[in-house]
């Protein structure tokens, strides 16, 4: 969706959080010509942000065995979209739609089962997902020729993507310095201090805090968690997979994303807590045996990073815009889809600063609640 930049207003915005969410909403705001006031609690690296950890794999149909079909359709909406973005920003990013590998080994083949039962009902909600093909010996053989003498058949699901999310967050950087905007870094800010923000300016609150809304986001009790996810950054030359690989297992899934230069980022673990302590033991034990079972060429590859942040998750496991006062937008519970989906989110809320409607939030079921219930902020 493209906004023409003559027919806009141009409120100022202040945007609270420079992650995900917060960077990329800043630079097409920036670019359709409103003034940005951005703060972070973090560093430009997005040391805090859950988007320099991830995987950043945009596979709406893989992620179908765990979410629901509208964030599915947001995530398909999302691909073209990723497409046309990358390629405005003034640096590269390597972003790559080769589509995902299923492996399981045999012994898991009840996984395999239950996997392929979801798939089938995803794709029965929305048809116009391209079709999953079981691939067995010479087919599997062509498409990641490394994991072919290890295991004999797999689900290959095609159009899926990935990006290289430290160089997204480094672009949107630069797509912002070149308009002249900054960010203030390591500026922790409050709704409370950003409503008194737009007592003196005017214009829109955009709350993009992740985890840190957590404060603010408590109606009746406290319904923002952290979903701890551990991650291995690893360097592995003597490793060719060409797409991301998730390997099914019913205590250790994992996925394993090949970015550039033979690196890899293999995840994540899934537990219920808010803690940003460093990875264990027991889960890089269980990571990195998993990702050996794959490919034999990560016994010899080196431990970049062991790395864990928690993703910002609503009890329903789904994405929400909502607007607490006039003008104030918190966007949050991304979950484990901020790559996968965040397109559609900055394009359902450009809409509605825009026009006031919820068109496209409306079309992908994007809960957008412009309700302003007093006792919210
Ligand atoms: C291990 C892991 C793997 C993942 N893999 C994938 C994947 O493969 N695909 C995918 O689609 N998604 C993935 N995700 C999810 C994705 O990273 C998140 O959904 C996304 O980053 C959320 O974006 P956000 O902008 O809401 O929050 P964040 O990216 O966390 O950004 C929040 C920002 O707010 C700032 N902030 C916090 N408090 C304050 C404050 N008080 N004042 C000012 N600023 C503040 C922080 O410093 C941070 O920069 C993964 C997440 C994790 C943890």
């Amino acid at each position: 969706m493209t906004l023409s930049p003559t027919t806009l207003p141009r409120e100022p915005v202040l945007i609270l959080g420079a992650g995900l969410m917060g960077r990329l909403l800043a630079w097409q705001l920036t670019v359709q010509g409103h003034a940005v006031d951005i703060r972070d609690a973090g560093s430009p690296d997005g040391n805090t942000s859950a988007a320099r950890v991830a995987a950043a794999m945009l596979a709406p149909l893989a992620e179908a065995a765990v979410t629901e079909p509208n964030v599915v359709a947001m995530g398909q909406y999302a691909l073209p979209r990723w497409r046309e973005l990358i390629a405005q920003l003034p640096e590269p990013v390597y972003f790559q739609q080769q589509g995902t590998l299923i492996l399981w080994h045999r012994q898991d083949t009840g996984e395999a089962l239950r996997f392929a039962g979801l798939l089938g009902a995803t794709q029965r909600a929305l048809p116009t997902l391209p079709a999953p093909e079981n691939v067995h010996g010479q087919r599997l053989a062509e498409l990641e020729p490394a994991v072919a003498n290890r295991f004999h058949q797999g689900i290959y699901l095609p159009e899926e993507g990935q990006l290289d999310n430290r160089q997204l967050l480094h672009a949107l950087l630069k797509a912002l310095e070149r308009h002249g905007t900054q960010v203030q870094w390591n500026t922790p800010c409050t709704l409370d201090q950003a409503l008194d923000w737009q007592t003196r300016h005017g214009g829109w609150v955009l709350d993009c805090r992740g985890l840190g809304s957590q404060p603010d986001w408590t109606l009746p009790g406290p319904t923002l968690r952290g979903v701890r996810g551990e991650v291995v950054r690893l360097h592995a030359p003597d490793v060719t997979l060409q797409r991301p690989t998730r390997l099914l297992h019913p205590r250790y899934p994992i996925y394993i994303a090949p970015k550039q230069n033979h690196i890899f980022v293999m995840g994540a673990t899934e537990i219920e807590t808010d803690d940003l302590s460093p990875v264990s033991v027991r889960s890089a034990l269980e990571l990195l045996s998993a990702a050996y079972a794959v490919h034999p060429g990560f016994g010899e590859a080196r431990i970049l990073e062991l790395n864990t942040q928690c993703r910002p998750t609503l009890p329903d496991n789904l994405p929400a815009v909502r607007q607490p006062a006039p003008q104030v937008l918190q966007i949050n519970g991304l979950y484990r889809h901020g790559f996968m989906i965040s397109p559609a989110v900055l394009d359902a809320v450009i809409e509605h600063m825009h026009s006031g409607t919820q068109t496209l939030a409306d079309r992908l079921q994007l809960c957008f609640n412009t309700q302003q219930p007093s006792a919210v902020v």
